[in-house]
């Protein structure tokens, strides 16, 4: 009896590790062909100056509808990293982002754009000049231009990313360090890379009630310390909005100012 309960739990183990894998290979497949298929797609969510309540900058976010379903980047940016295709793809998201923040520019001239960039890309001796390039052929301003990066990922070759995050800051394009507070040794991530922007993870937005608002001001502080201005990320509700304002950070973005929406939906809120 015992042996079988056994047998039927690993039965059932199997069968989804193996579901699992045929997804992620699915993914993979389509994911090589996806840009030249046109199946991705940018939407944008603003971030909003606290201190005068308008749109200071846009973040371009990746998606991906395959079959008339929606891939979430979370499951698909892995699998494009895995495969070997992130620099492909990142490369085509900047250059869709800076085309769109150029016609953004034509309602909102100073508007910026901030464009998650995958540690592999970040890591590529060549990635700083691919920017230079990029920003050049499309007309857009690289002090217009930022890009994410996501702390948790500062495990490698610290002094190729330091070197390559010099580079990029003298093309003149603004760094920030995305989900604050979610990776580790994020203390001395601020103290080693010079960046201009540090994006509070929504998790600490979300808990200000149990904790996470002492995290919020200590991070604040020591960010401003380091000259570097706060984002933060995941604001949902008026009471969230009050205690960013009250602690004086600088940006706020969320689902209660836009969520992520089309070009076309976004220049109706840049009039
Ligand atoms: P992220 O860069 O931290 O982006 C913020 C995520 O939080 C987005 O999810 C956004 O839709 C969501 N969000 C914003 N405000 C709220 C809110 O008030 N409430 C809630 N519940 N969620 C909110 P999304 O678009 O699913 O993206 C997930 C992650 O995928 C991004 O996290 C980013 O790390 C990655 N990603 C997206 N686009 C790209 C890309 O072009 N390249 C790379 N390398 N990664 C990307
Ligand atoms: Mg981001
Ligand atoms: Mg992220
Ligand atoms: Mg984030």
């Amino acid at each position: 009896n015992q042996k079988r309960s056994e047998k039927g739990r690993v039965g059932v183990f199997d069968e989804s590790l193996r579901e699992h894998l045929l997804r992620e290979l699915r993914l993979r497949d389509h994911l090589e062909n996806a840009v030249h298929r046109h199946e991705l797609f940018l939407v944008y969510q603003p971030i909003i100056a606290t201190d005068t309540g308008k749109i200071d900058a846009v973040e371009a976010l990746l998606r991906w509808r395959l079959d008339n379903e929606m891939i979430p980047p979370d499951e698909f940016i892995g699998v494009a990293e895995q495969y070997g295709f992130i620099r492909a793809i990142g490369l085509w998201v900047l250059g869709e982002a800076c085309l769109a923040g150029k016609r953004m520019h034509a309602q909102s001239p100073e508007l910026g754009i901030s464009v998650n960039v995958s540690i592999q890309q970040l890591l590529d001796e060549d990635f700083p000049d691919e920017v230079a390039a990029t920003l050049k052929h499309t007309d857009f301003p690289a002090h217009c231009l930022d890009l994410e990066i996501t702390e948790s990922l500062f495990a490698h070759d610290k002094r190729r990313l330091i070197d390559n995050i010099a580079r990029l800051k003298k093309t003149g394009i603004k760094v920030s360090i995305d989900d604050f507070g979610t990776g580790y040794s994020s203390l001395s991530v601020m103290q080693e890379f010079h960046v201009d922007y540090v994006k509070i993870d929504r998790s600490f937005i979300w808990s200000m009630d149990t904790g996470g608002r002492a995290i919020v001001e200590a991070v604040s502080q020591i960010a401003s310390a380091f000259d570097y201005k706060v984002v933060a990320e995941g604001v949902e509700t008026e009471e969230q909005r009050r205690l960013l304002t009250n602690m004086g950070i600088e940006y706020l973005q969320g689902y209660l100012f836009l969520p992520p929406v089309s070009e076309e939906q976004l220049m109706q809120h840049l009039l």
